[in-house]
């Protein structure tokens, strides 16, 4: 467990000790044992299915959910005495990765194992666990989460599904219709909201053989066509008053906590997905010749392999510090005290600016991933005889659901801004001294004998110019900001490339001594690809947001500041994309795996 537990947002204005992040090699024999399972159970069960289980043969999709139950896969998060393991969130992450190489069962098996069932687990009532969770848990059921409707996606509070209670006050009769509901055509089980009386919005637990519960056809998509997607049609169902779960106009609670789990759960997943991708990628250049030659002997194609393993390196650096970060918050609640979730929910809501983070970086990730793999397969990505189109097709959806990347573009700074309002993230303070910084530049000479030195220095001029956008952005819009949408975007980027590269470089540096030269060279090799991706992507934000903010004097002046704060020697930069891609290819692999 870290010594200082780092919170939510504090990331931006604090410096953080390697020692104190949780990296994938820190993985204890129990989490390479749940990967491992994992991994087998895609391998054998789901892979050889694929093409039949894109067909809809939902059956087999059922079937892999037992399996799943069978092997503890889905009672991860799920408390003991109702039979769940209540593992880590190191484990679910792991086992969130592994389950992603099934394509579109990995979407049935997120929604069932994350927004189908964490509702139940986190607010169901004692009663209710006994009725449903173990069911749910093996397997037995399928889970399906209900929040959007036709007129309300991202504004999931408008909806206008209704909730009465009946005149013997027995039962609350649904009305409404909600769209695009994952497992919607094989589910048992639903959580749905709706308005009790048109005015409190609320989560009940509905039977798939409640009356008036409709299934709606199978939506026709882009991707994950395997995944079910239906409307769930509410005409007049019957809900028994004991079904309401959590509390009456709480239900926005439900909604917004689990949606934070399962960003960060998305994040790991497509991480997953991210690297299968590329190895399919690199398999192809390393097989494919043009001129004689192996195109991965390109440096135009080398290129590729080389930042797409930078990148992944990245996402999957920040995925399991954002872990470590909840595990080691959610080790200080105490268990077995009367409020335990609620206590528990706080500990994830107070990362809720990094589950976001996770979601967009990871899911971008994945999808420039995607992208170059079909790049690479040129004509042959195109075409479905290789899987590199079906991931091209299976990637886009997951910029879109657990919140577009937009809403959490939005949500991130906006979150980090609300805690600083609420004094609990001295953001003012340290925005003053980014401004200082800003007039009196310092001249001081960098110790080269530091590890990661230039790594660190940007590390801490990005933050600088975070402040600066931001503390500009309040000074001018105060309480308004939250409209200043275009603002907040660009804030967000800068926030997001910076806890990115904050947490490769601190999972290179904790685990550089450890490594074998070749690892080493390789350590080096993404961080400095990856620090060079980071320093230009936060630097276009902070031109694009200096703009957006200022003109004339001022605009120069942080114009100035930005090229300073966002500046980085990549000296050797080919060399280490050389490397980095010549060992993937070598090795055919995620060489950090
Ligand atoms: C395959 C699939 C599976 C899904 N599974 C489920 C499920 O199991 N359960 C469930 O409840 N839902 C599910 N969804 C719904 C999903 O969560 C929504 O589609 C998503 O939240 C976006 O809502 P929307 O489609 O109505 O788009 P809209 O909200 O209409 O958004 C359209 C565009 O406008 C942008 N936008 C919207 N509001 C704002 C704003 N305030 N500021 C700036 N930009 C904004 C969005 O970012 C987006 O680009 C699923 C969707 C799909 C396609």
């Amino acid at each position: 467990m870290a010594e200082n537990i780092l919170l939510g947002g504090e990331y931006l204005i604090k410096e953080t000790s390697c020692e104190d992040v949780f990296t994938p090699e820190d993985f204890t024999d129990e989490h390479r044992q749940m990967a491992e399972t994992t991994e087998q159970f895609v391998t054998n069960e789901i892979i050889p299915n694929i093409e039949e289980i894109d067909k809809q043969n939902f059956d087999l999709v059922v079937e892999g959910m037992k399996k799943c139950g069978e092997l503890g896969l889905l009672m991860m998060d799920a408390p003991e005495e109702y039979g769940g393991l209540e593992l880590d969130k190191v484990s679910s992450m792991l086992v969130g990765e592994k389950i992603s190489y099934g394509g579109s069962f990995s979407v049935a098996f997120a929604a069932h194992s994350g927004i189908g069932t964490l509702p139940l687990v986190y607010y169901g009532t004692p009663a209710q666990k006994e009725q449903y969770l173990e069911k749910i848990i093996s397997g037995e059921w399928c889970a399906a989460y209900c929040l959007t409707e036709p007129g309300s996606g991202s504004d999931a509070l408008g909806a206008q599904a209704t909730a009465v209670l009946s005149e013997d006050g027995k039962h609350y009769i649904l009305n409404g219709t909600k769209q695009f509901i994952t497992n919607g055509g094989f589910a048992e089980l639903f959580t749905v909201f709706a308005k009790i009386d048109k005015e409190h919005f609320t989560a009940f637990l509905v039977e798939k053989s409640f009356e008036g519960l409709i299934v709606g056809p199978e939506e026709k998509k882009l991707g994950i066509k395997g995944s079910s997607t239906t409307q769930i049609i509410l005409d007049n169902c019957k809900v028994p008053v004991e079904n309401l779960l959590g509390e009456k106009g709480k239900g926005h609670k439900i909604a917004f906590n689990v949606l934070n789990i399962g960003r960060f759960k998305l994040g790991a997943g497509v991480c997953g997905a991210s690297k299968m991708a590329m190895v399919e990628g690199i398999k192809y250049a390393n097989e494919r010749k043009q001129f004689n030659t192996p195109i991965a002997k390109f440096g135009a194609i080398s290129q590729k392999i080389a930042d797409l393993t930078a990148y992944i390196f990245a996402s999957e650096s920040l995925v399991y510090r954002l872990a470590g970060l909840l595990d080691d918050k959610l080790a200080t609640v105490e268990k077995g005290i009367d409020n335990y979730y609620e206590e528990y929910l706080k500990g994830i809501e107070e990362y809720a600016p990094e589950c976001g983070i996770s979601k967009v970086f990871c899911s971008e990730v994945l999808a420039m991933t995607v992208d170059e793999v079909v790049q690479i397969h040129g004509g042959y990505g195109f075409v479905s005889d290789y899987p590199a189109e079906r991931y091209y097709r299976d990637e886009r959806i997951n910029r879109i659901f657990e919140g577009t990347n937009e809403i959490n573009r939005l949500l991130i700074p906006g979150m980090i801004l609300r805690k600083a309002m609420k004094g609990q993230l001295p953001l003012q303070s340290e925005a003053m001294k980014a401004f200082e910084s800003l007039m009196t530049p310092s001249f001081e000479e960098l110790d080269e004998s530091i590890l990661f030195v230039k790594e660190k220095e940007l590390i801490k001029n990005l933050k600088t110019l975070f402040l600066i956008l931001a503390g500009t952005g309040v000074q001018k819009f105060m309480d308004k900001l939250e409209h200043e949408q275009e603002i907040l975007m660009t804030a967000a980027d800068i926030a997001i490339q910076i806890f990115a590269l904050e947490s490769t470089v601190l999972r290179a540096e904790k685990n550089y001594d450890k490594a074998s030269d070749r690892k080493k060279e390789l350590l080096a090799a993404a961080v400095k690809i990856f620090a060079f991706e980071a320093s230009e992507n936060a630097g276009s934000a902070g031109r694009k947001g200096a703009f957006f903010v200022e003109e004339g004097d001022a605009l120069t002046m942080i114009l100035s500041g930005i090229r300073r704060f966002a500046k980085y020697d990549a000296t050797g930069l080919l060399a280490a994309k050389r490397t980095l891609a010549q060992a993937a290819c070598e090795d055919e692999k995620y060489v950090f795996g």
